[in-house]
């Protein structure tokens, strides 16, 4: 199965697009997203607080949560390339 090169959802089919409309959107302002965890509940409070309202507090959980999904990513033979090398900077 084929994912979405924006998000890396799954897709339907090869040729189906991806039910995000951000991914089609012509003014979209970023190559590609992952989803690092599901966004809902605690996580989603917390994340909100972090970008919205400047909360730093958990910003040591977030970045060992990025670090830990792109060490796994690489360890699974996925390239920086792949990965953005923006992402590892
Ligand atoms: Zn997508």
């Amino acid at each position: 199965m084929t994912g979405c090169g924006v998000c890396g959802r799954p897709l339907a089919t090869e040729t189906a697009g991806c039910r995000n409309p951000l991914c089609a959107s012509a003014s979209r302002w970023f190559h590609w997203n992952v989803a690092v965890a599901e966004r809902s509940g605690l996580l989603e409070s917390a994340l909100n607080a972090y970008k919205y309202e400047g909360d730093r507090s958990r910003a040591r959980v977030f970045g060992t949560m990025l670090a830990g999904y792109l060490v796994e990513r690489l360890s699974n033979g996925h390239t920086t390339a792949e990965l953005g090398e923006d992402a590892l900077d």
